[in-house]
């Protein structure tokens, strides 16, 4: 059967630009996208937080809005956090969670994870849920069972839904995010049929005809079209290359 997952490109800038230099960089972004796009192409931008209300304006109708993370508690007394509800209200279409930098310098697991997308999605949030190996697990062979313990801790909850708008998950190898490597495209296809696999073993179907895996790993202008024409990619994550103009829209157009 046809694969009719839409496309979907997300941008992360992580902890880069001062909020009205990120509008600046939106307001010229978002135009050159629209310009070059000969069908219509779902991407975004996940921004840090103190740009969401700014660039709600300038992405509104054109590309999805998302922060790069929000809290495991709906509201309360969590000095520093932000909750999905606020996130709604800021503008925003998405939110990541997981991403490998979460884990590695903040101690997210894959359980606080799954809390994250329940909270995202009572909030009628997509959830960008990030998984993948280091280069240790990569190199023992074991990121197979890796991957999957992320997708099973993960993906637990009860309530947790799996339609094409709510879940979007993202495989992205720890060695290859911000050092210019990049996973072969049949590496990278390798594991998205992996996920793919798990989610019909685990989740049935409809789950696994519906929810988009990204690649993401030092995605640039060059090697996108190679990436993505993989049968399970069905789109990409891209840190470093979002902040780009020529670069990103680029990639955006890329999508075949
Ligand atoms: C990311 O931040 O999710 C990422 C993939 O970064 P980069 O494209 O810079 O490797």
């Amino acid at each position: 059967m046809m694969n009719q997952r839409p496309p979907l490109i997300l941008g992360n800038w992580k902890m880069n630009t001062l909020p009205e230099e990120g509008r600046l960089l939106a307001r010229q972004l978002v135009p050159t996208v629209m310009d070059g796009l000969h069908r219509p192409v779902e991407w975004g931008l996940a921004v840090p937080m103190t740009h969401l209300a700014l660039l709600a304006t300038e992405t509104k109708g054109k590309a999805l809005l998302g922060a790069q993370d929000c809290s495991v508690h709906p509201h309360g007394a969590y000095t520093g956090e932000v909750s999905a509800a606020m996130l709604a209200a800021s503008g925003c279409d998405f939110a990541l969670v997981g991403h490998s930098e979460r884990r590695q310098y903040h101690g997210e697991t894959s359980l606080q994870a799954g809390q994250k997308i329940l909270r995202l999605q009572e909030q009628g949030l997509m959830a960008v849920y990030c998984v993948g190996e280091s280069l240790e697990q990569r190199q023992s062979g074991n990121y197979a069972s890796v991957i999957q313990n992320q997708l099973q801790e993960g993906l637990m909850l009860e309530g947790l839904s799996l339609g094409v708008s709510e879940l979007v998950l993202a495989y992205e190898p720890v060695w290859a995010i911000g050092t210019g490597l990049t996973a072969s495209p049949e590496q990278a296809n390798e594991v998205h049929a992996l996920i793919r696999h798990w989610l019909l073993q685990n989740r049935g179907s409809n789950a696994a005809e519906q929810v988009r895996i990204l690649y993401g790993g030092s995605v640039n202008a060059s090697n996108a079209g190679d990436l993505l024409s993989g049968e399970h990619v069905d789109g990409a994550l891209v840190g470093g290359a979002s902040l780009q103009i020529r670069a990103f829209a680029d990639i955006v157009l890329s999508v075949r």
